[in-house]
């Protein structure tokens, strides 16, 4: 039987972005992944009720989360963020492949909160949650490493 992984939807061509466009993965690498696992997309800015498309947001220094326009909508990535793990727990899966860079899902790289484009060392509210429970997250550059480390292949 396949493993799960818990997948950014928008790695798998859903339009979940805040722009409304999605991060669809090269064909050669979706069907390495559904050969080799059962994927559970998930998208926890849709999960904690933010509209697609929707403003971009990025996370401050004092780790809460503001849209561009000066809204904290922390409430909402933390929403999103416990249930992607609800659904993590509800699928028996410990590993996620999660998109980079993301507010939500980035697991090496964040925006720095500036709403310039520059990237800073950091984890997504999302990711943050899943590796405090025990959730190995890969990103969509590391699909490689991510079937050498879990299958037989
Ligand atoms: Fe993709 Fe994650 Fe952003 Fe949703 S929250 S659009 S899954 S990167």
């Amino acid at each position: 039987m396949k493993r799960t992984l818990l997948i950014s939807a928008c790695l798998l061509g859903i339009s979940c972005r805040y722009d409304g466009k999605d991060n669809e993965l090269s064909q050669n690498d979706l069907r390495i992944l559904k050969d080799n696992f059962t994927l559970i997309p998930v998208c926890p800015e849709q999960l904690g009720g933010l509209s697609t498309p929707r403003l971009p947001a990025e996370i401050q220094e004092d780790e809460k989360v503001l849209r561009k326009d000066g809204v904290y909508v922390d409430l909402a990535f933390r929403k999103g963020a416990e249930a992607a793990l609800m659904i993590a727990g509800l699928s028996d899966c410990n590993i996620a492949l999660m998109k980079e860079n993301s507010p939500s899902c980035g697991n090496n790289y964040i925006y720095d909160g500036n709403f310039n484009g520059s990237l800073i060392p950091g984890k997504g509210i999302t990711v943050n949650l899943f590796e405090k429970n025990a959730i190995k997250v890969y990103n969509e550059n590391e699909i490689e490493k991510i079937i050498k480390e879990n299958t037989n292949v």
